[in-house]
């Protein structure tokens, strides 16, 4: 999944990004909410997480604008603001969730997870397809119910396919989901990972569309590893 945080407190965003690294996912974080606006339009993340107290652009204000352009990307604040008129008026705006500073860093995930889940339509964390399942809390990966060991990328690559089964996911967008704005990716940085995952679990697990990108197969439609 990947994540961006608008945040203007140095601390505070270092510590949550850090976190959300350790937790495996990406993270593009800006800190003002002009910058936090730009990025939400040019698109790509999964959730955003957002300070309502922010130089440049108010956060109500980022959200609104952002739902008045069209963008459905779900919005977790984070805010200081504790009276319930301020919390109204976020979530009014269009604001998903909302957790007030100061907050345990493992409720943020729990959060982030539901956010996950309503978005997936799914009533469990767990993500299961056919004999793979992803536990995003473990950070673990089982195939018929004997674990996997992923590298962190890996693991990132094979969450957000089985995430998005049933679609063609783009180099472009799976190298977003890994690297983020890194940039330097090695061109076959990809290609590799998912040679591991193919390897690691079962080759056609991930099918290639040529000259497109990767998708997961729906699991009634897809071949599963012979037994
Ligand atoms: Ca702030």
């Amino acid at each position: 999944m990947r994540i961006l945080l608008v945040e203007d407190d140095e601390l505070l965003g270092e510590g949550i990004r850090d976190a959300l690294v350790r937790g495996h996912y990406t993270v593009e974080w800006v800190r003002d909410g002009l910058q936090g606006l730009a990025a939400i339009r040019a698109g790509g993340f999964d959730i955003v997480v957002l300070d309502l107290g922010l130089p440049r652009l108010d956060g109500v204000e980022v959200i609104r604008r952002a739902r008045e352009g069209g963008d459905a990307t779900p919005v977790l604040v984070l805010s200081a603001r504790d009276t319930p008129e301020q919390r109204i008026a976020g979530l009014d705006a269009g604001a998903d969730d909302y957790l007030i500073k100061p907050f345990d860093i493992g409720e943020l995930f729990a959060r982030l997870r539901a956010l996950g889940r309503r978005q997936r339509g799914a009533a469990s964390n767990l993500m299961v397809h056919g004999p793979v399942s992803i536990d995003p809390v473990a950070l673990s990966v089982t195939l018929a119910g004997q674990p996997v060991v992923l590298q962190r990328r890996e693991f990132m690559l094979l969450s957000k396919l089985v995430e998005s089964t049933g679609q063609v996911l783009s180099r472009r967008q799976l190298e977003e989901t890994l690297y983020g704005w890194e940039g330097d990716v090695e061109s076959n940085a990809l290609d590799v990972h998912i040679h591991n995952l193919r390897k690691k679990l079962y080759p056609e697990l991930i099918r290639t569309i040529r000259g497109v990108g990767y998708t997961v197969d729906p699991p009634d439609q897809a071949d599963l590893p012979q037994a």
